[in-house]
């Protein structure tokens, strides 16, 4: 066998950061898990490129700049006092003050926040936009909560957030379990504790406080419009398709919208205790009032619905014959299996609107047997592409029409996709969007730390 020395460099490099990775980081495995399929992609570039390992860009992209961990002591309505973990991980500013969101849900530990703030360097690059990458959260779990309670925990959270952010420093957002009011709130005692009203520190906001139009539906119609150009390349589009999307936040119910308006027919939905199936298509505007509104389980559908199932659990969601299938729930909901029952049910597009819904194995399955498959920090992307929007709209002072956020959305889902795509080619990998999108992401921050310096 003849090896190519600089090939086998690149490799060499790799193994060893990944393994100094899992000796800092030890049982993180979500952590681990994110590291390592991006540095599975960035072997040729590396090889390529070596003054990327001469300036130890991987070392240096693996550890994040800066990592804060909080107490957060709350007292519920009937008086006790309760503590939860807050975490904020500033992972990279070489293009941009951090960015991403915050996510309040009992899982949240530092793997989790690792490996999200670390996709979020690559996904924030993709973009296009000038913003770093970073992501934190709680393990409080804001289900069964009261609104005071909730309002009392996020205060709580910001009275010690507040220290470490600004808008030419981190710019946080929501994430699973933050959405409008939690923003809302943390917006609020932000400013107080301040004195300054910066609209730019959050993004997410209410419309009246300097929220842009579109952010709440920026991720899923981005990740329809990413799938849509996925498609596109093969002659297809989402008319007449059977399409299965898991989940039923912000992220699930705005996909499904898109897609429904392209003409798909949408059969599921679920939420943590199971999902609803309809053969003959959700009806979108029951989930949106149970979900946005009243705040229920999607269990309680059926009872406006009764011809439609529900049933207890998430993974066999994926057992539903479908043609394109929307993973916006969580991280690692589709494994090997759930990929084989998919393709075995004649899946053609998987695009991942949650950030790492598949697993490793599950990716490699969809790559070898020719699925079109979207991974989450391009397919997912639009929705920190429309914070950085209003990050933009907030300096500026003035608010941009629905329509013209939603145009900038749709052109910067297609360059994702178009710039992925390009990478992909470059690199002797055509059409294998995983590799494209880890080395455009990878490669514009790259070159902003090498020309910085190692700082
Ligand atoms: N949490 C979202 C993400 O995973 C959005 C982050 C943001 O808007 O800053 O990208």
């Amino acid at each position: 066998k003849i090896l190519d020395p600089k090939l086998e460099a690149a490799k060499g490099y790799v193994d060893d950061v990944f393994n100094m990775v899992q000796l800092r980081n030890p049982n993180e495995s979500e952590f681990h898990q994110a590291v390592k399929e991006v540095f599975d992609s960035l072997i040729p570039v590396l090889a390529k490129h070596p003054s990327y390992i001469e300036h130890g860009i991987l070392e240096r992209m693996v550890e994040p700049e800066r990592v804060i961990n909080f107490q957060v002591p709350w007292v519920d309505d009937q008086g006790k006092v309760h503590v939860n973990r807050g975490f904020r991980v500033q992972f990279n500013s070489a293009i941009g003050p951090y960015k991403g969101g915050l996510r309040f849900h009992p899982s949240v530990n530092a793997s989790i926040v690792k490996f999200l703030g670390f996709e979020q360097i690559f996904k924030n690059s993709l973009t296009g936009q000038p913003i770093g990458g970073g992501k934190g959260g709680s393990d409080f779990d804001p289900k069964g909560k009261s609104d005071r309670e909730v309002m009392r925990f996020t205060q709580s959270f910001m009275s010690e957030l507040c220290k470490h952010i600004g808008p030419d420093i981190d710019v946080p957002a929501g994430d699973i379990g933050v959405g409008a009011r939690e923003i809302g709130y943390m917006f609020g005692q932000y400013k107080k504790i301040r004195g300054h009203f910066e609209a730019g520190v959050l993004t997410g906001k209410g419309f009246s406080y300097g929220g842009s139009l579109g952010r709440k539906e920026a991720t899923g119609y981005g990740t329809v419009y990413f799938v849509e150009e996925m498609l596109k390349d093969r002659g297809l589009s989402f008319k007449d398709k059977t399409v299965v999307v898991s989940g039923s936040g912000n992220v699930s119910i705005y996909a499904i919208e898109k897609a429904t308006k392209l003409g798909a027919k949408v059969v599921a939905c679920s939420d943590s205790s199971g999902y609803i199936y309809d053969t003959d298509g959700i009806n979108l505007s029951t989930v949106k009032r149970l979900k946005e509104v009243e705040n229920k389980r999607i269990s309680e559908y059926v009872k406006e619905h009764p011809k439609t199932q529900f049933i207890e659990g998430c993974s066999a969601i994926w057992s539903i014959p479908c043609d394109i299938a929307l993973p916006c729930a969580t991280q690692n909901e589709i494994d090997d299996i759930a990929a084989r029952t998919l393709i075995s049910n004649g899946v053609i597009a998987v695009g991942e609107g949650a950030n790492m819904p598949c697993t490793l194995e599950a990716i490699e399955i969809f790559l070898e047997n020719d699925i079109l498959f979207g991974p989450a920090k391009a397919v997912n992307a639009g929705g920190v592409a429309v914070s950085a929007l209003e990050m933009a709209q907030n300096s500026m002072r003035l608010s941009w029409t629905f329509d013209e956020v939603d145009q900038e959305l749709h052109q910067i889902m297609k360059d994702i996709y178009r710039n992925s795509m390009n990478a992909a080619d470059e690199y002797d990998t055509p059409g294998n969007l995983v590799v494209g999108a880890n080395i455009a992401g990878f490669k514009k921050v790259a070159d902003a730390m090498i020309s910085q310096g190692v700082i």
